[in-house]
């Protein structure tokens, strides 16, 4: 019988191929934080309750770490533009302070206060705009998992992460009716709750 991590290794490998991505490495974290891909790293990280998992929820699981990897470019794209957006932020005050002919007050002031605006006017839309990505991001990963597994096995998989407290309800209700279109597709007697 396949080592827990080496089971884990070769659902990703083969989820990868399907998905024709070069696969991930998989890494066991200490934490309990959950699984997550690190797109950095191009790193999907497992930690032990995660492995733990009955096998439905497993392949539910890192059939969406491995979605979030296919996504590795944008994910990479998005942290430098944020990277970039906050080196921008700061350099600006700084370089007004450094070239700022007069007096240390005024210097230190009127660049602090335009920066103070500025965090105050961008972040609210930047943070709607990070949400509103994210949840994207986790749909996109989703309808991959859905692919890999079955839209049935994923939906009820996604029933029992549910009901545990790891997926939110919109994702969820999103999966149900990908199940009820796949199964109206495919003319299922069986249906979708
Ligand atoms: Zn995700």
């Amino acid at each position: 019988m396949e080592a827990p991590q080496q089971h884990v290794m070769h659902l990703v490998a083969g989820y990868a191929a399907i998905l024709g991505i070069a696969p991930p490495i998989v890494r066991l974290a200490a934490s309990h934080s959950g699984p997550c891909y690190d797109p950095l790293f191009n790193r999907i990280e497992v930690d032990a309750p995660t492995l733990a998992l009955p096998q439905p929820l497993l392949c539910l699981v890192l059939a969406h770490e491995v979605g979030h990897a296919t996504q590795r470019t944008a994910l990479l794209f998005d942290l430098t533009k944020t990277m970039f957006g906050v080196t921008a932020l700061i350099a600006g005050p700084c370089i007004m302070f450094a070239a700022w002919p007069g007096e240390d007050l005024w210097r230190i002031s009127i660049p602090g206060a335009l920066f103070a605006i500025l965090v105050a006017l961008l972040f609210p839309t930047w943070r709607a705009r990070t949400v509103q990505r994210a949840k994207a991001l986790e749909l996109d990963a989703d309808a991959k998992a859905a692919t890999l597994c079955g839209a049935r096995i994923a939906f009820e998989a996604m029933e029992i992460m549910a009901k545990r407290g790891r997926i939110d309800a919109t994702r969820l209700n999103v999966m149900r009716e990908r199940c009820a279109h796949a199964e109206d597709a495919k003319e299922a007697k069986s249906t979708c709750r």
